[in-house]
């Protein structure tokens, strides 16, 4: 190893280690479940984003295995070689069919999706108003398209038409575009897309919303645009595969004249495999349960309820989630991730996030209770947060 590249790693990693936030990679030994398995323990698992359980839907694990005697394990080639199969044409028309556009484009991840899309529309002579808070994948996306990048605070929609503003009367920039997650992962607290749409309308801004954890989730499962009724205000509606939807996978849906765009310029599109056959097949199948019943969401949002008022009886603090996503705050980073041990010790898998991804001092264990999880399951998460709380000092 070059012994510039080796003193590079040496002393960073080190220095992560020493402040705590090195984080160890855990190996799920089997399904990620509402309970799994780590180092041959069982745990109650609080950590997926598998929101209503379809990542081992019996149902869905058949579609998939179907889809692979028929068309085999891989697509191929690039989707604009001949990677793209009948499966995908149809996976795009249902996406767009659920999020009540004109078309849709998918991707291979929904990481993929931000730089693709972003970067596809926007460039060096463009301003793009992001919201601090927005997913790494957004910031990459930005810096990946090369406009000015001016980042607003935490939905205070103040700020962002001051920037607006200024962004217009400079007369600096072709387009600008303000860009924001429609639920933001690490507090579950909505965007506030009506404002941000009257916004838009005002400085004639492109608008562009990430809801990847909003998807079967807020919108009776239609996801955050959709329950604000805005679906012909907003121009990308971005979300992912991964998370509610179960599979792998992300997607723009939109107008037809941007997809069209999308799919001749867009680099994952042009130049990475396309989505495999069986995930594609259970996709499809995933989002027509979805659109065939509200049974999951609901139950998602009953069991994300009783979660979130168990931890609030107990006296922690839950931040101001709007969504089953549910907040422990704990502070001081080192505390946090000992709260986060304490809890796989004693039968909870609910992982401490800490700086870098929320801000310093704001470290959190963040709880996904899931349409999967039972009543007993929850009780006893929450007993367990009740004893580890006490033991530390939390509550
Ligand atoms: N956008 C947001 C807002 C996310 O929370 C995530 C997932 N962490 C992504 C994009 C990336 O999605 P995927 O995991 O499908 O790549």
């Amino acid at each position: 190893m070059a012994k510039a590249l080796d003193s590079f790693l040496e002393e960073n990693l080190q220095q992560l280690k020493s402040q705590g936030l090195y984080n160890e990679i855990d190996v799920v030994e089997g399904a990620n479940g509402p309970e799994i398995q780590i180092n041959g323990k069982r745990l109650i698992n609080l950590s997926s984003n598998n929101y209503l359980g379809l990542a081992t839907n019996q149902e869905l694990k058949e579609v998939a295995k179907r889809a692979i005697d028929q068309y085999g394990v891989g697509a191929g080639a690039v989707r604009t070689i001949n990677g793209t199969l009948d499966l995908h044409d149809q996976l795009e028309a249902k996406i767009a069919e659920f999020k009540g556009t004109e078309a849709a484009i998918s991707y291979q991840s929904g990481f993929n999706c931000n730089m693709a899309a972003i970067s596809a529309v926007m460039g060096k002579d463009d301003c793009i108003l992001s919201d601090q808070l927005n997913h790494a994948s957004i910031i990459d996306g930005c810096r990946l398209s090369k406009a000015h990048i001016v980042a607003y605070t935490h939905s205070d929609m103040d700020d962002l038409r001051k920037k607006a503003r200024e962004a217009v009367e400079s007369g600096r920039y072709k387009k600008i575009m303000v860009i924001t997650d429609g639920v933001f992962s690490m507090d579950g607290d909505l965007a506030k897309l009506p404002d941000i749409v009257e916004i838009a309308k005002e400085f004639d801004l492109i608008t562009y919303v990430d809801d990847a954890h909003g998807s079967g989730v807020t919108g009776k499962g239609r996801g955050t645009v959709k329950h604000f009724g805005l679906e012909k205000d907003i121009d990308f509606q971005i979300g992912t595969l991964s998370k509610a939807i179960g599979v792998v996978g992300g997607y723009v849906a939109g107008k037809r004249k941007l997809i069209d765009w999308l799919k001749v310029r867009s680099r994952p599109f042009l130049f990475s495999t396309a989505v495999p056959p069986g995930d594609v097949a259970a996709i499809i199948a995933a989002i027509n349960m979805l659109m065939d019943s509200n049974e999951l969401t609901e139950k998602l949002w009953e069991n994300g309820n009783y979660f979130k008022e168990g931890l609030k009886q107990l006296g922690f603090d839950i931040g101001n989630s709007e969504t089953p996503i549910t907040p422990c705050i704990i502070g001081e980073e080192k505390l946090t991730q000992r709260f986060s041990k304490r809890l796989l010790e004693e039968g909870v898998y609910a992982k401490a996030i800490v700086y870098p991804t929320v801000p310093r001092g704001t470290g959190r264990i963040r709880n996904m209770p899931t349409a999967g999880h039972s009543k007993a399951m929850l009780d006893k998460a929450l007993s367990i947060f009740e004893k580890v709380g006490r033991e530390l000092g939390v509550i």
